[in-house]
């Protein structure tokens, strides 16, 4: 024991060694993502027809599958210096409270006003867009999280943000949105009569409170009619997992740092782009057949598109307006259940991760809210944190793995993503201290509908 606490509490870099360049995990893999395709064509992607939704360096990462590293431009280090780097927390008093001999690791990355990861690509999908000399970005966000990281990194550098937020939660996290109007976003409330498929959407379904796909199809459109305007994406791009590379970079740096070698990396995935961001340093090793890890995939069961999903070309919006991305999915129209609380509520998943999950190197399980909040208030009490919803799905899984552990007596290193705080979703978490909070797993033939909305054409069948 004595020995073992020579590992402190939080292990903190020294801002000297910050990662300097992001890592690609494409570059190592064999099988590469599957392109994205234009939805007229069928045919990959060009950077030409890119450039017109995002802005020109963007296009280059995200068609890069070879370059390993990009390095980090100054300008988004120095900002990256103001929250970063994030700690590697040792999870004594969990372990403790399990009184399992499992290692039980965290890296949080809820440490600054956003409350989540997403700051990392924001800051830099923002600095891009300036660099390129555009007066502005657009939008979507769900819970919120995003647009406020988005906002934050807009009002640092001076460019416009507008930001399409989905209408329950625009309802339901005035907030959020006061948080995102005070960085000085313009966010309206989607589906909006502001744009031609906001219109539409609202003729055919008056009186939906939205989702994330339709409030894609909205800022693409408004990014795409506007003079000097190109849309960002908090999740899903393969440029957006290039991007929180940073979190697994720094994490493996601090593990090396103390000899410590993970066993399990556990991450929550909603588009993937933590647990991309988490796992891509450790993958690589696993790729190049330099060391072996188990990675586990964590989802809710109202939203399973690893677990239950298919492997095929979907939509990435509701409106069907952005190109067609292979990836595990529920079909684009799949809303999940109104009782769904905890986020991770978009159809589709990264193209990496879906090919990596494909490929065998990595695992994924789903699970039921009550369980995830659950988790969240155990971790809560005895870490002081109170986690996000989403990250709450990650502490579920830890905390089964490491009682795992205490039935088999394995002292495995257990590592997993805290992504972010929770103290916009009191009414979920409200919910759950009253009692009223259940699970709905969606039945297959639910899961059926969803899925018939997928793209028919040749080498494209569920
Ligand atoms: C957005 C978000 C997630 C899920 O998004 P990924 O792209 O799957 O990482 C998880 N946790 C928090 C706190 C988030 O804000």
């Amino acid at each position: 024991m004595s020995e073992e606490k020579k590992i402190p509490y939080k292990i903190y870099l020294e801002e000297n060694e910050m990662p300097a360049s992001w890592y690609n995990v494409r570059a190592d893999m064999k099988n590469k993502p599957a392109p994205l395709l234009n939805p007229g064509t069928l045919k990959p992607l060009t950077f030409e027809e890119m450039r017109g939704i995002f802005c020109d360096e963007l296009c280059r990462q995200e068609l890069d599958d070879t370059t390993a590293y990009f390095e980090i431009p100054e300008e988004i280090r120095k900002f990256y210096k103001m929250y970063r780097p994030s700690p590697l927390v040792r999870a004594y008093c969990l372990e403790e409270k399990l009184q399992t001999p499992a290692k039980i690791y965290y890296k949080f990355e809820g440490n600054n006003t956003s409350g989540s990861h997403k700051l990392n690509s924001a800051i830099a999908q923002a600095y891009y867009a300036k660099k390129q000399g555009l007066k502005g970005v657009t939008t979507e966000t769900g819970a919120g999280q995003w647009g406020t990281a988005l906002s934050m990194a807009c009002a640092y550098l001076g460019l416009d943000c507008q930001v399409y937020m989905v209408k329950c939660s625009y309802e339901q996290k005035p907030f959020r949105r006061e948080v995102m109007r005070t960085y000085g976003a313009n966010v309206t409330p989607s589906p909006s009569n502001t744009t031609e498929v906001g219109r539409r959407i609202l003729e055919e379904f008056p009186g939906t409170t939205g989702s994330l796909g339709c409030a894609i199809s909205e800022a693409v459109e408004a990014a795409t009619t506007q003079e000097g305007y190109r849309y960002v994406l908090g999740s899903v791009l393969t440029q957006v997992l290039l991007h929180q590379s940073v979190i697994g970079l720094e994490a493996k740096a601090a593990m090396d740092k103390y000899g410590i070698k993970p066993d399990v990396i556990i991450g929550c995935a909603g588009g993937g782009s933590n647990l991309g961001g988490l796992i891509s340093p450790f993958m690589g090793e696993k790729l190049r057949g330099e060391a072996d890890y188990r990675f586990i995939a964590v989802e809710p069961a109202s939203c399973p598109s690893f677990t239950r999903g298919k492997y095929v070309y979907d939509f990435c919006d509701t409106g069907k307006v952005c190109p067609l991305a292979k990836m595990y999915t529920l079909g684009s129209g799949f809303i999940p259940a109104p009782n769904h609380a905890g986020g991770l509520r978009y159809h589709g998943m990264s193209s990496v991760l879906s090919q990596l999950y494909a490929d065998g190197y990595m695992e994924a399980v789903s699970v039921e809210q009550t369980s995830v909040f659950k988790a969240a208030e155990e971790f809560a009490r005895v870490e002081g944190i109170l986690p996000a919803p989403e990250s709450s799905h990650a502490i579920k899984v830890a905390i089964d793995e490491a009682l795992k552990c205490k039935e088999t007596g394995e002292e495995k290193t257990i590592l997993f993503g805290l992504t972010g705080t929770g103290y916009f979703d009191m009414v979920a978490y409200e919910r759950y201290n009253n009692g009223e909070m259940t699970d709905y797993i969606p039945n297959d033939e639910e899961l059926a509908k969803g899925l018939a909305g997928v793209p028919k054409f040749p080498g494209n069948e569920i």
